[in-house]
């Protein structure tokens, strides 16, 4: 019967093989910059997305669809109060 081997508690070693590929310096990152580029662009393929906007006064709301010419998929609407 085989024994269970023990998990090594302790992170590996490092070693000549590892090497660092990539640093990323989290006290650095625009989280407000990261936000606009994910709300400009396409989900699925990264491109451009255009924006539709219709304003309606009676209720103060804002209709906003965004379309991607690449994919040619529309966005589902939203609606923004105008203030
Ligand atoms: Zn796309």
């Amino acid at each position: 019967m085989e024994s269970q081997k023990k998990l090594d508690p302790q992170p590996p070693h490092e070693t000549e093989e590892s090497k660092i590929i990539a640093q990323i310096d989290f006290n650095n990152i625009d989280y407000k910059e990261m936000a606009l580029y994910a709300y400009n662009h396409c989900d699925l393929c990264g491109g451009p997305l255009e924006f539709f906007h219709v304003g309606n006064f009676m209720d103060l709301t804002m209709e906003e669809e965004k379309y991607c010419p690449t994919c040619n998929i529309h966005s589902d609407k939203t609606w923004h109060k105008i203030q």
